[in-house]
């Protein structure tokens, strides 16, 4: 092949479908109708390869949440790389970025959490806590206490602990997971339900579910229990207000660590820096990852409350465990700069008191459009739920793939929000203006028209 570097376009995609396996992709439908190739970026849109202009609603993968087009962030980059561009923290080393971001991090966490380990990823993030869990209880001498509580259809990564963190049925049966010691129980996803209690009635009842396990199990075997504050990728899934409460009363009760995966909710999602702070649980262990560089370079990690690392740093001797990219410094610096634009933009402040308020208020309204028996949104991470009829509530069949067929016209018509199955979710950067949450609007609109239209065609 003659100078790869300069194909474009259709040549591209015949490249992809040759030598590029994508991630969670259907390689054979795929290739059928060809990837679409994003080229560049700037603000809230995207650029693909055909010159289409597309409002991102879904920030990249729920992390771009700064916006493209951050010259600060790509300086911070370069100019780290031109200083360090890589060292290590193992063998009693490290470098400045790693140290300030670790403290910069404790700064906006609760005052609980005054550790930071870092990863390249929010997978390595949760198979990280699965190890510093276990070792945990190890070190104070109950090894028994090792299983861990997680729901049915989270999803905490796609490494193999982290896997088996996360309840995808999908993802557990074509690889032999979960690993053994961990365990689910009912998510808190009202609309899901039956619908005969009212949402604070079920969120209380989704909790008891977590109470019932450790109970089975024997408190003395359960190490923790690990939920998103919202579930994303699961549907967005909001708990009733009644849940995280009830939650952490239980997990102190049994003396559970409590691990709040903060990979989507954290730096801001929620209009609190942390889904933790929103729901005001106080978590012994946050995964974050996504918004902490928003996107730009790759960066995970966990924060890790005293409670914890007073025994693993008092009793642990040295923890095995580690990786390569640990703090990378790059990642760092970009995060660091990140965490500067949404302090000193007020980026926080704007998700809880500006933008999302604001975007909430005209996304309730696509509630009146026939399809949409449910809306809900916290801050700027939201859902729709659509639906064959409204009163009573009756659901598309899944193979009629109504979600996907709204994705796809919304792709088209210019818009990027996710179907997870025919839950439509939208997690738009924190800088979206007003006249852009118009635009996203009207066209879930239109799409959500032409999605009625298509359905009542079959
Ligand atoms: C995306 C995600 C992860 C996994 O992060 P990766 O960086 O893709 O490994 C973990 N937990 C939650 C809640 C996520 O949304």
């Amino acid at each position: 092949m003659a100078a790869i570097e300069k194909l474009s376009g259709p040549d591209l995609q015949q490249l992809d479908s040759e030598h590029h396996l994508h991630p969670f992709t259907d390689h054979k439908e795929l290739h059928k109708k060809k990837s679409r190739i994003i080229t560049r970026a700037e603000g809230v849109y995207i650029y693909d390869a055909d010159g289409n202009k597309i409002l991102d609603g879904m920030s990249g993968l729920w992390c771009v949440n700064a916006g493209y087009g951050r010259d600060e962030l790509i300086e911070a980059a370069a100019a780290q790389m031109r200083e360090l561009p890589y060292y290590n923290s193992f063998f009693q080393c490290t470098h400045p970025p790693s140290i300030k971001l670790a403290a910069m991090l404790t700064e906006v966490s609760q005052p609980q959490l005054n550790h930071v380990f870092f990863t390249g990823s929010g997978s390595e993030a949760n198979d990280t806590i699965v190890r510093m869990v276990r070792r945990y209880w190890d070190l104070m001498g109950q090894p028994e206490r090792h299983t861990i509580i997680s729901r049915k259809n989270a999803y905490h990564g796609s490494t193999v602990a982290a896997a088996s963190l996360g309840g995808m049925k999908p993802m557990h049966e074509q690889s032999g997971l979960p690993i053994p010691g961990i365990v689910h129980v009912e998510q808190p996803y009202w609309f899901g339900s039956d619908r005969s209690l009212s949402p604070d009635e079920f969120g209380l009842e989704a909790a008891k579910a977590v109470e019932d396990k450790i109970l089975e199990l024997g408190a003395d075997k359960v190490a923790a229990f690990i939920g998103e504050p919202i579930q994303g990728a699961g549907g967005v899934i909001i708990p009733p207000d009644t849940y995280w409460p009830e939650v952490q009363r239980i997990c102190d009760e049994y003396g559970v660590l409590l691990i709040s995966d903060e990979v989507i909710c954290g730096f801001g999602r929620t209009g609190e820096w942390f889904g933790a702070d929103y729901y005001s649980t106080t978590p012994d262990f946050m995964p974050f990852a996504k918004g902490v560089t928003s996107g730009y370079l790759p960066l995970g990690g966990v924060f890790v409350s005293d409670r914890v690392t007073d025994v693993l740093i008092d009793k642990g001797g040295e923890f095995f465990h580690g990786y390569t990219y640990s703090g990378h410094p790059a990642a760092c610096a970009v995060a660091m700069a990140n965490l500067d634009i949404i302090k000193r933009e007020r980026l926080v402040d704007r998700v809880k008191d500006d933008i999302g308020p604001y975007l909430q208020q005209g996304w309730a309204k696509l509630g009146d459009h026939p399809l949409v028996a449910e809306t809900r949104m916290v801050g700027l991470v939201g859902a729709l739920e659509l639906v064959k009829s409204k009163d009573p509530i009756e659901r598309f069949e899944e193979k009629q793939g109504v979600g996907t067929i709204c994705r796809d016209f919304l792709v088209n018509n210019g818009l990027v929000m996710r179907a997870v199955g025919d839950t439509i979710v939208c997690a738009p950067p924190f800088t979206l203006s007003h006249a852009e949450a118009d635009e996203l609007l009207e066209k879930a609109w239109k799409c959500l028209d032409l999605t009625q239209q298509a359905v009542s065609n079959h």
